[in-house]
């Protein structure tokens, strides 16, 4: 059923500025655009679907790279202009636009290709996978294309002098008034719920865990209500711990099936600086097409998403930080998240429960 949290959920997507912060962000729409095209002999004269068509770009891509008929889904009012944009670029013989749910449209056919931008912060937020999953069981063929095909969400150990010292000892001293009183409503107030923010590699304090791993061909809905996964770092070195950084990827392989249903490596060229010259550089069409949103990638509109400790612990080099995490669907909105953290180090153990909303 459709809730008023679904509605909520849609008309935030009826506004254009966040289609245009997701078109803006080249990293993701290029990577899009390429994992089309690196697909382009198998979607050619095939039947696409594209859950979520927001402005109807992925569906213009699909149509471009000579799908035969795309259908274009969006629930929010968005899909009203994606059908101007369609009509406009003359492509209305091949996008079909249908404003609705993914759970509610009616489609006549069985579909070779998904696609999806249904990413949201720490992967997770938003749900929007579960819709991808109803579109792959109600209209995939055998043997189909999803695009993504896989996803994984990591975590790792965070430290953040200048951001904890910004929002917390800032208060030590505010024009030389001894502002200590609001320590620990300063905490509160700055670390209470995940932080949506840019760190870099230098930020992190170990190798990252996998929280998750989501193969889009065989997951469940059932799956992930719950996602939880105990962890264990190894701090290489001795740094304040300030909290957890969590990221995500995604690839965009194929289904398995025969060679010959994809382009050779010839078809692909991407120009490569090589000893300072131009060179083509071959791609290999098996080499995994990855969008990453990890701190040591080029940054994406997700950026990170940050847990942080009311306190900081002190590690030393080597020191382990154990414990577990668990993600859940919110019950009050099941758009929103809880995360549910328990980490020991140091012999002290510390449990921090937050919401995504
Ligand atoms: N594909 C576009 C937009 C991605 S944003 C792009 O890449 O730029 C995700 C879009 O999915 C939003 O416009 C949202 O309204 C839509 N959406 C999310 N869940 C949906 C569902 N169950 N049925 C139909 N549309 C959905």
């Amino acid at each position: 059923p459709c809730t008023d949290f679904d509605m909520a959920y849609f008309h935030s997507y009826a506004h254009l500025g966040i289609h245009e912060e997701m078109i803006k962000d080249r990293v993701r729409t290029e990577t899009y655009r390429e994992a089309i095209m690196r697909h382009q002999s198998f979607i050619a004269g095939k039947v696409v679907v594209d859950v979520g068509c927001g402005t109807g770009i992925l569906a213009i891509f699909c149509a471009q790279a000579g799908a035969k008929r795309v259908y274009a889904v969006d629930a929010s009012d968005i899909a009203l202009q994606a059908n101007e944009v369609v009509k406009a670029n003359n492509l209305s013989d091949v996008i079909v636009v249908l404003h609705g749910r993914v759970e509610d449209v009616e489609i006549n056919e069985q579909v070779d290709v998904i696609i999806s931008e249904w990413m949201g912060y720490m992967l997770l937020y938003e749900s929007m996978l579960g819709s991808v999953i109803t579109a792959r069981d109600r209209w995939l063929k055998p043997g189909g294309l999803i695009l993504p095909s896989n996803a994984t969400l990591y975590m790792a150990p965070v430290t953040h002098c200048d951001r904890y010292s910004g929002s917390i000892d800032f208060w030590r001293n505010v024009y030389g008034i001894d502002m200590s009183a609001m320590l620990s409503l300063a905490k509160q107030c700055a670390f209470e719920e995940p932080s949506v923010e840019t760190i870099t590699g230098e930020n992190i304090l170990t190798w990252p865990h996998v929280v998750k791993y989501i193969d889009c061909y065989s997951v469940t809905i059932g799956e992930l209500e719950t996602v939880t996964t105990r962890f264990k770092f190894n701090s290489m070195m001795r740094a304040p711990l300030h909290g957890f950084a969590f990221w995500f990827d995604v690839e965009f392989n194929g289904p398995a099936m025969p060679q010959s249903n994809y382009p050779s490596s010839t078809s692909f060229t991407d120009n490569h600086l090589v000893n300072g010259s131009q060179r083509k550089k071959r791609i290999n069409p098996n080499e995994a097409l990855v969008l990453s949103t990890a701190p040591e990638d080029p940054p994406t509109h997700w950026q990170q998403t940050l847990i942080y400790f009311y306190d900081p612990i002190e590690l030393e080099q080597d020191q382990v930080i154990e414990g577990l995490v668990t993600l859940t669907q919110s019950k009050e909105n099941a758009r929103f998240m809880n995360i549910h953290l328990e980490y020991t180090s140091g012999g002290r153990s510390h449990i921090k429960e937050s919401v995504m909303r």
